[in-house]
């Protein structure tokens, strides 16, 4: 009898960008324009672009957003064209996924309607990166990405979030980071994958900064594979890990999921995505099988409404 290797998983995704407009200047980010510089993406402008994906390949749409204040007069315009963008990506068979930043309790509610999981990265906790990378980023406020998470986990949306590591934290940020994201899992059961994404610099940002110290890394997953509850998968980028005995190594220190994997890292543009023959070969000489999943973990599906649930099972097949 034959026994098969270990999986790692990742998702075959397609990102969606409604705006690349951000109105937070947070200075290691490589996606922002200008609120006013960046055409949104248009319905019909995403059809045909969702139409030419091969068909049956790709599963996830990721709908990643820039931030249009809450208190402008185009929020809600904003808000609507995401949620139409999601209702599309249903409408042609696939499984939409938004991180759009931060929302309102009514926004995410509506949105669930529409997607099969969110996420949002909590990056770090501690209050002290207000003064330095996020001085000029409202929304990275601690106290108000936590309550994300939290209405996440009361309206039952199964979620992803992360850390962003190498930033200005210290290493207790990192261990606080990840305990708040326990207990937040403790009382919701909600979160699918925690990201580990270590800090790459990029040609637009104003962060001077290294890249995080990929030797880290490692020890990193070990530590947060004992503070995070065992069903929560740890996810790491391969295109920030580009180094295989290293990418191997984190795999084994407990990383099982290397998400989603598309043409292009819209956070990370400088980075290209390993595409998924290439990583296959990496994976098998370290003894493991790449499997694809869905945008959300079968332990959730009960959550959906029935029309999701549906969407959902043409893909479990
Ligand atoms: S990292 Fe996100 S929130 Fe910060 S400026 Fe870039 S797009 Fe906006």
């Amino acid at each position: 009898m034959s026994i098969s290797p270990p999986s790692v998983t990742f998702s075959r995704a397609y990102t969606i960008v409604p705006t690349y407009e951000c109105f937070n200047g947070c200075t290691y980010c490589n996606f922002r324009s200008e609120p006013g510089q960046s055409p949104w993406m248009t319905l019909s402008e995403a059809e045909r672009v969702l139409l030419q994906l091969p068909s049956q390949k790709v599963c996830e749409i990721l709908i990643l957003s820039g931030e249009v204040h809450p208190r402008s007069p185009l929020r809600q315009q904003w808000f609507e064209r995401i949620y139409d963008l999601c209702g599309l990506a249903l409408s042609l068979g696939f499984l939409p996924h938004t991180n759009a930043g931060i929302l309102s309790l009514a926004e995410m509610q509506r949105l669930k309607n529409v997607n099969v999981s969110m996420g949002l990265m909590l990056e770090q906790l501690t209050p002290a990166l207000l003064n330095t990378v996020h001085r000029h980023a409202p929304s990275k406020l601690p106290e108000t990405r936590l309550q994300q998470l939290i209405w996440a986990g009361e309206l039952q949306i199964p979620f992803t979030t992360g850390l962003l590591l190498g930033i200005g934290e210290t290493e207790d940020d990192w261990w606080e980071t990840l305990k708040a994201i326990s207990e937040l899992h403790q009382r919701y059961h909600h979160i699918q994958e925690v990201i580990l994404q270590p800090h790459s610099p990029g040609n637009q940002q104003s962060f001077d900064w290294g890249a995080f110290d990929p030797y880290q890394l490692r020890r990193v997953i070990t530590k947060a594979r004992e503070i995070l509850p065992p069903d929560i998968t740890i996810q790491i980028p391969p295109n920030l890990v580009q180094d295989e005995e290293w990418l191997l190594a984190c795999i084994a220190a407990g990383a099982r999921d290397l998400g989603g994997i598309g043409p292009k890292d819209e956070v990370n543009p400088d980075y290209p995505h390993i595409q998924e023959e290439a990583l296959r070969k990496v994976l098998r000489c370290g003894g493991w099988e790449l499997v694809p999943r869905l945008p959300i973990y079968p332990q959730f599906d009960d959550w959906l409404s029935d029309d999701l649930k549906m969407a959902v099972e043409q893909w479990r097949g």
